[in-house]
């Protein structure tokens, strides 16, 4: 069985290491079919291909974006993008824009609750200038010693009802499916069961997600517990969508799930990656 995972994170969006240490370590986990899948941006995909290639490790163009949709945020992974593609590219564009004055916000709203300067703090970790993400925040608040790790920090401050969080509107769920499959790739839901949709929202937004295009969902992620590896994997059969594995690794001593390490899909599902080799 091959062992694929297609989602995860470089320095180029909210991950601890570059494109090329990341292909390293995945080759190294035995994956066989590779994914890089920055926030909102393409920039890590050339060096993620150029890196993959010399390892000898299969590579697919991948992005997950984010976006709003009836008031949730909700990630879109796109796998087998062309990076080049020019819509998909200035749709990226303007889905960062915006980042750094969220970010600024927070910072002011970290100050009033006694975390001062958080926006220079965060800035110390960020990668990419145009990227700046909650996780940015997160590490710096560990590093100040507010909070013990990074998810204790987005429990206490960074998610919704919290001082640190700031409503942000990101892409619309139709574009980021038309810009997915404008480039010549497959939309795809991330980490479906890590949204706070109730029952009915979710069945909306499933419908919805099809109507448009979308063709897959993430069933085996590092963001689902193995009970959800079930409940997702009904889902897809339900709706007919392609199922899709990835550890989502952010960098070593923060993800909970290693590169390549997560279990195999569910025998009677169809992989996203069914129909590509
Ligand atoms: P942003 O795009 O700036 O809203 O940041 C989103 C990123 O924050 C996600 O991709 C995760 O990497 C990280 N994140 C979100 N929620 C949590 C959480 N509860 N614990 C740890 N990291 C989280
Ligand atoms: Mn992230
Ligand atoms: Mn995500
Ligand atoms: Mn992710």
């Amino acid at each position: 069985m091959l062992n694929v995972d297609l989602h995860c994170h470089s320095t180029v969006s909210d991950g601890l290491l570059s494109p090329a240490d990341i292909a390293q370590r995945a080759h190294q986990h035995g994956v066989q079919v590779w994914a890089l899948t920055d926030h909102d941006e393409i920039g890590g995909v050339a060096l993620a291909r150029e890196a993959a290639t010399l390892l000898g490790m299969r590579h697919v163009g991948g992005v997950e974006i984010s976006v709003t949709w009836a008031g949730h945020t909700i990630h879109i992974v796109g796998l087998r993008i062309d990076e080049t593609d020019p819509v998909l590219v200035q749709g990226l564009y303007d889905t960062r824009h915006g980042r750094e004055k969220r970010a600024m916000e927070m910072s002011d709203m970290l100050a009033e609750v006694g975390i001062p300067n958080a926006f220079q703090g965060a800035l110390a970790y960020v990668g990419n200038p145009d990227l700046i993400s909650r996780t940015h925040f997160a590490r710096y608040m560990v590093e100040g010693g507010y909070c013990s790790d990074v998810s204790e920090v987005f429990k206490n401050y960074l998610v919704e009802g919290k001082p640190g969080f700031v409503e942000h509107r990101w892409a619309s769920l139709a574009h980021a499916i038309q810009w997915i499959r404008g480039s010549g790739g497959v939309a795809v839901v991330a980490h479906p069961g890590r949204y706070n949709l109730t029952q009915l929202e979710m069945s909306a937004f499933l419908d919805e997600f099809k109507q448009l295009g979308g063709a897959a969902i993430e069933v085996v992620t590092g963001s689902h517990t193995p009970d959800q590896f079930g409940e997702y994997a009904r889902v897809a059969k339900r709706y007919g969508f392609l199922a899709s594995r990835g550890s989502d690794f952010h960098g070593p001593g923060e993800s909970m799930t290693e590169l390549g390490s997560l279990p195999p899909l569910p025998p009677d599902l169809t992989p996203v990656w069914h129909d590509w080799f």
